[in-house]
């Protein structure tokens, strides 16, 4: 396997995301096929009016990296936003006085730190209201059907995810099996680019910057705090998840042309801060220690995106060359 990326960071000197970004994409791949080694949960599924029952089997890849589900202390990014991720998943809470909104749930098992940290921060749990993913790959979505049975939110996702989400990852077209990676889920609301999330005053605008799966997207809203409003970009960025050359992709055909157009929509964005679907992506180690005071100004780093959007181009013409 050949991380072309790894040799650009050399270049450019930001060893430390790049490397972090490759060894997260190789332990992706690693882990689909390791399915022999994967949790196994029979999860019986009650469909109708309590009559008709069926069996949905759902393996998690294993052999994740610590850090996916190493606890990380919750903390406030700017004004109603909040991180409630661990380590490395990501995840976001943003609270309005009509209830909140998360976005990303991690792993399976990242459903008890969650819920520890909203409760860490003051918040109840069963005030989340709707329910939003980045991308339908299991390090996202893995706690989304449980958190959606705890709190009776509704989950609003890319309309192209839709499918792939409903069931559990099987129609993924980098990594479809035999079982599900994560539980499926119901989509409430089919969200198309652009349109908007709007909940006790916060409005989320929704991207569609399709190509890591069908329905990638990001997440740009407003937020306050005494001092001043910051327009926030939460970010799924373009890494190229499969080994096979696009042309192979039967189930994708439109993957090259979905990459070139988010590479270019991504670039495109006007924010003050930004955020990621994986800590690393956007260096969070680095920007916030936990305990460190509220800070919002640490996120503000525009060289930063642009220099992660810039290294993912080259892998994609590196790839786009090989085809
Ligand atoms: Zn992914």
């Amino acid at each position: 396997m050949v991380y072309t990326g790894f040799r650009s960071a050399l270049r450019t000197g930001r060893t430390s995301r790049y490397l972090c970004r490759q060894n997260m994409e190789k332990v992706n791949r690693h882990n689909m096929s390791k399915s022999l080694l994967s949790i196994c949960l029979i999860l019986i599924c009650l469909s109708g009016p309590g009559e008709r029952v069926w069996a949905q089997q759902v393996q998690e890849p294993a052999n994740a990296p610590p850090e996916w589900s190493r606890p990380y202390k919750p903390f406030c990014i700017a004004g109603n936003l909040y991180y409630v991720g661990t380590c490395e998943l990501a995840c976001y809470l943003l609270t309005t006085p009509q209830g909140h909104i998360l976005i990303n749930t991690g792993l399976a098992s990242s459903v008890e730190q969650i819920k520890a940290n909203v409760a860490t921060l003051g918040f109840k749990l069963s005030d989340i209201s709707i329910l939003l993913t980045t991308q339908a790959h299991y390090d996202h979505t893995g706690a989304m059907a449980a958190l959606k049975e705890m709190t009776g939110a509704r989950f609003m996702a890319d309309e192209k995810d839709a499918g792939v989400l409903e069931d559990g990852g099987r129609s993924d077209y980098a990594f479809s099996r035999q079982y599900s990676s994560f539980r499926p889920i119901g989509v409430d609301r089919l969200l198309k680019n652009k349109d908007t999330i709007n909940l006790g005053g916060a409005s989320v605008t929704m991207l569609h910057h399709p190509g890591h799966t069908k329905g990638s997207c990001s997440f740009l809203f407003t937020v306050k705090d005494e001092h001043r409003s910051y327009t926030v970009l939460i970010a799924n960025m373009p890494s190229i998840v499969t080994e096979k050359k696009f042309s192979e992709l039967k189930t994708y055909p439109e993957i090259a042309k979905d990459y070139a157009y988010t590479l270019d929509a991504m670039k495109a964005i006007s924010f003050d801060i930004w955020l990621a679907s994986h800590a690393c992506q956007f260096d969070l180690q680095v920007k916030h220690k936990p305990g460190d005071n509220y800070n919002p100004a640490a996120f503000i780093d525009r060289k930063g995106y642009d220099a992660a959007l810039k290294a993912l181009r080259n892998e994609f013409d590196e790839k786009l060359e090989k085809e």
